[in-house]
């Protein structure tokens, strides 16, 4: 049987990267032979590469919303993958103003583009970006391979998506980024893996701070549009899932935040196999 796995490219929730910090969000799935790549956050080609994938093997990437955290390094993915000798489209799904961002992004790099076309002979960078627009349902069906989305609750974003990959035997959910919502466990039944994203509280005042920023909004946001650790583990033990693994953590560069204080918000609710996330942390199923 072919590997099933999902990595985590990059685990920090938010744009801004440290010293020190994890990088923004990305996942590479391994499912039936294919290789699927759930966001493109800063570090995604590296952390595609250090998975030992090649970048001209990713047979999709799919885009859960349009917060930069997820899609800032989606042009140069495919810039990058050109360069390493891409040449046929990759399906991407996202929501509806991706292909503005790839519309712009090519016009920006156009010197560049056009010079490695005429002076190198490379295939043309536009018709390799296969676009549809995401939508609630199944976004993708064949023999073996299953992709259904569901929209989460991630305000002010409304096109926002968590995600399904599975096969007749195997399975993987991402929660895409949302605040706590109860359907997502019956999206998610019986998943071999949750990859759910997670806010830490006790952090969210001194991250603040940190940001400089004057006034509550920030502060506002990540409550009411992000899950708490201890609320996923909620969500992990209604889906019955097999094994839960948090990721865009937020706080995402508190070194006074340990691994264990992730463990404990979510044993409240969740006593089953946990993995705190890691940039680069890959986990079989
Ligand atoms: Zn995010
Ligand atoms: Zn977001």
């Amino acid at each position: 049987m072919s590997e099933a796995s999902v990595a985590l490219l990059g685990v920090k929730g938010g744009p801004a990267i440290k010293p020190g910090s994890n990088m923004p969000c990305s996942h590479l799935v391994k499912l039936a032979g294919k290789n699927i790549v759930v966001d493109a956050g800063l570090g995604v080609a590296r952390g595609i590469c250090d998975q030992g994938v090649e970048l001209t093997e990713i047979d999709m990437i799919i885009i859960t919303h349009l917060h930069s955290d997820h899609y800032l390094e989606l042009g140069p993915l495919f810039h990058t993958a050109w360069t390493a000798g891409l040449n046929k489209p990759i399906k991407v799904v996202g929501p509806k103003g991706l292909q503005d961002y790839w519309d712009g992004f090519l016009l920006s790099m156009k010197f560049d583009i056009d010079l490695r076309i005429e002076d190198e002979g490379r295939c043309d960078l536009s018709e390799l970006f296969a676009y549809e627009e995401i939508y609630e349902g199944e976004i993708f069906g064949s023999d073996d391979l299953t992709v259904t989305a569901l929209k989460n609750i991630h305000p002010p974003i409304e096109e926002s998506y968590a995600i399904r990959i599975q096969t007749s035997e195997k399975s993987v959910t991402l929660s895409g980024d949302t605040t706590y919502m109860p359907e997502l466990a019956d999206f998610a039944k019986s998943s071999d893996v949750l990859v759910h994203e997670a806010l830490l509280l006790k952090g969210v005042d001194a991250l603040c701070k940190s940001l400089g920023v004057k006034d509550d909004r920030l502060k506002n946001h990540l409550l009411r549009s992000h899950t708490t650790a201890g609320d996923v583990g909620k969500i992990a033990s209604k889906a019955k899932i097999k094994a839960l693994v948090l990721n865009h953590l937020v706080p995402g560069a508190d070194p006074s935040i340990t691994e264990q204080d992730w463990v404990d918000a979510v044993r409240e609710h969740w006593q089953g196999e946990l993995h705190i996330g890691r940039d680069g942390m890959k986990i079989e199923f």
